[in-house]
């Protein structure tokens, strides 16, 4: 029998796309390892929180749509193998009030870009008008100016689920699971690397590092300043139950001014009774481990003032409860896929700035490839 501590992949971090690329690998029959510093799915890192959205125009750069398609048919790979429903197809809108243009993740002109995307893409697609939209939104009090893209094959993904699947299918298939064993260091030697953890020493011929905002431990403290670390809040807002049903809503996103956090999401009412939305923040805490992780009133009722109050109706000024999370982001938004130390042998991986959940499933499988070379 071999040494127990050799492997030939090591997956380093298990969240949105380790869990991915460790389930990919562990189809290839070699011998492949998992760790993470926590126990995933958990609630530190950038993947919890119940639902992220899922689009197929992706406004952020028309070469992320190839990935969200490919995400699609992956997720529906993995819910015909596990039985668990991890996607939600009920439609999204993207709604741009028609005054200033829509920035968001880096992109000009969001809301014209998702359109073009869609044309050129031939992706399904509709563009209402506010009144149109009254009929289906009456929630949204979409100035008059306002244009409304509306996409079928939009929805929503179960993090958690999709992460724990993944993970579960991997160890099926015989992949091996280190939880709560942070890496604290990387050393290449002959043949490999030798990974120093809080559980010892392990020898893997080749690794992924998956470790989102924790990226930055693995790298010189001159590239660390490539990613900010973002503090997000996810608010589970009350319905006001005499004001419609907010369960067959689609995912939603609003941009009303020209700045990235003049913005709003939300999903449908999983409950019936709350609708979980956001807005986003860009301000740098340095580290995940810097993050305040506790959500005040003050805060709760900044967001009540001036993301909802005036605009969404159907909605009491009361919190079932708020979540910290948080963005790893890079000056463009983009995504970063790199050699790690200058080996191809070991790649580094960050699907951050707010818009990698929809693109996990397709990536981790491309980075399986990749290592597999
Ligand atoms: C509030 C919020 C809303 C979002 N909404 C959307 C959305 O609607 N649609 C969308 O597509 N995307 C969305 N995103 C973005 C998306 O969720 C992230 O891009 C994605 O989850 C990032 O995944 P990751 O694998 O890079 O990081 P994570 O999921 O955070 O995984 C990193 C893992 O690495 C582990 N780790 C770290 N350091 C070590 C170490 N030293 N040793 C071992 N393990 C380690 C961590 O414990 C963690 O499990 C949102 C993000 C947030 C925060």
């Amino acid at each position: 029998m071999g040494n127990p501590k050799k492997f030939d992949f090591t997956v380093i971090g298990l969240g949105a796309v380790g869990s991915a690329a460790f389930y990919q690998l562990s189809k290839s029959g070699k011998s492949v390892l998992g760790i993470d510093r926590f126990n995933p799915p958990h609630e530190m890192g950038s993947s919890h929180g119940e639902t992220r959205i899922t689009r197929l125009a992706v406004g952020e750069g028309e070469d992320y749509v190839a990935l969200a398609k490919r995400s699609h048919e992956i997720w529906k790979e993995l819910e015909a193998k596990s039985g668990k429903q991890i996607m939600s197809t009920c439609g999204g809108i993207l709604i741009d009030s028609g005054e200033d243009p829509w920035s968001k993740h880096g992109s000009e002109g969001f809301w014209e870009r998702t359109v073009r995307f869609a044309q050129k893409q031939e992706i399904s697609h509709e563009i209402l008008t506010p009144e149109e939209a009254k009929d289906f939104y009456p929630a949204f009090n979409i100035p008059e100016k306002g244009k409304i893209y509306r996409e079928k094959e939009a929805g929503f993904l179960r993090p958690e689920l999709a992460i724990s699947t993944q993970i579960q299918l991997a160890c099926s298939l015989g992949a091996k699971l280190q939880t709560n064993c942070p890496v604290l260091k990387i050393e290449e030697t002959v043949g490999g690397f030798c990974l120093k953890t809080t559980e010892g020493e392990f020898w893997s011929e080749r690794i992924l590092i998956s470790s989102g905002g924790w990226v930055k431990d693995f790298l010189p403290s001159k590239d660390r300043q490539r990613f900010k670390i973002c503090r997000q809040i996810l608010h589970w807002v009350k319905v006001d139950p005499e004001l419609g049903d907010w369960s067959q809503y689609p995912v939603w996103m609003w941009g009303f001014g020209p700045k990235p956090e003049d913005f709003i999401y939300g999903f449908p009412s999983l409950d019936g009774k709350t609708v979980k939305m956001a807005t986003e923040s860009f301000l740098d805490c340095g580290h995940p481990d810097a993050l305040a992780r506790t959500v005040s009133l003050e805060e709760q009722k900044l967001f009540w003032d001036t993301k909802v109050k005036g605009k969404i109706k159907g909605l009491l000024p009361e919190f079932l409860k708020s979540k910290v999370c948080f963005y790893t982001v890079t000056e463009d938004a983009r995504f970063v896929v790199e050699n790690w130390n200058g080996s191809s042998k070991a790649q580094l991986v960050s699907a951050c700035s707010g818009h990698g959940f929809k693109h996990s499933a397709a990536l981790g499988e491309k980075l399986a490839l990749q290592l597999l070379e």
